[in-house]
């Protein structure tokens, strides 16, 4: 069992409707000893990349992806929730509908932020349906740059993101796969996956 896995056992509560919380270390309360941890777990899993540029999507992705981006030592770009429906020509735009809160958000990043010579590693905290990443690469391919690779910090496997994903031929890693989870008994199973 890796670091997080052990903490998500540690911290992590099973809330019903597929929903696992871990405010307390990760997405409200931040362990930041833990993301160090994290962030030096990305590099070491896409050091063979050339990594221009760290991409997220706001709120939570933000604190974990500049751990990331501190260790390429590159800037973290994140996509902004947008409510104005005149989005000017400027920003690259992708629609995005939230797991956790049923509603559909445009994101937006500015046109300066990202450029065809941008080699970008796309960062999130938790991947279900894949909806935030799929709007994510849409954003890159937008600018013309190129997706070098994608890091999760928590894949929940029994949701279809993380095949549908891989199956469009990404390189994602993901630190821990919870492949089923149940709240009555509070027991959470993980993917086995090799020790790197
Ligand atoms: P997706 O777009 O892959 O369906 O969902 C990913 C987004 O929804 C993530 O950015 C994350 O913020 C949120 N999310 C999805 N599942 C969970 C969960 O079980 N717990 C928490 N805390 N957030 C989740």
């Amino acid at each position: 069992m890796n670091f997080l896995e052990e903490r998500i056992l540690k911290d992590g509560i099973v809330k019903p409707g597929n929903v696992l919380k871990v405010d307390s270390f990760l997405n409200h309360q931040m362990d930041i000893g833990l993301m160090e941890e994290i962030g030096r777990e990305f590099h070491r899993r896409f050091s063979d990349k050339q990594v221009t540029k760290v991409l997220t999507i706001e709120a939570s992705g933000i604190g974990i992806a500049c751990f990331v981006a501190r260790e390429f030592g590159v800037p973290m770009v994140f996509a902004k929730k947008s409510k104005s429906i005149n989005i000017e020509g400027d920003v690259y735009v992708a629609e995005v509908e939230s797991f956790t809160h049923k509603n559909r958000n445009q994101v937006v990043v500015s046109k300066k932020f990202l450029s065809p010579e941008d080699h970008v590693l796309i960062i999130d905290d938790f991947l279900a349906n894949g909806c935030a990443l799929q709007g994510l690469i849409s954003i890159v391919e937008s600018a013309g740059a190129t997706v070098e690779g994608l890091g999760i910090v928590i894949e929940k496997g029994f949701q279809m993101g993380g095949r549908v994903i891989r199956n469009l031929g990404y390189h994602l890693e993901s630190l821990a796969i919870v492949d089923a989870m149940d709240p009555e008994t509070e027991s959470i199973t993980f993917r086995e996956q090799p020790v790197g």
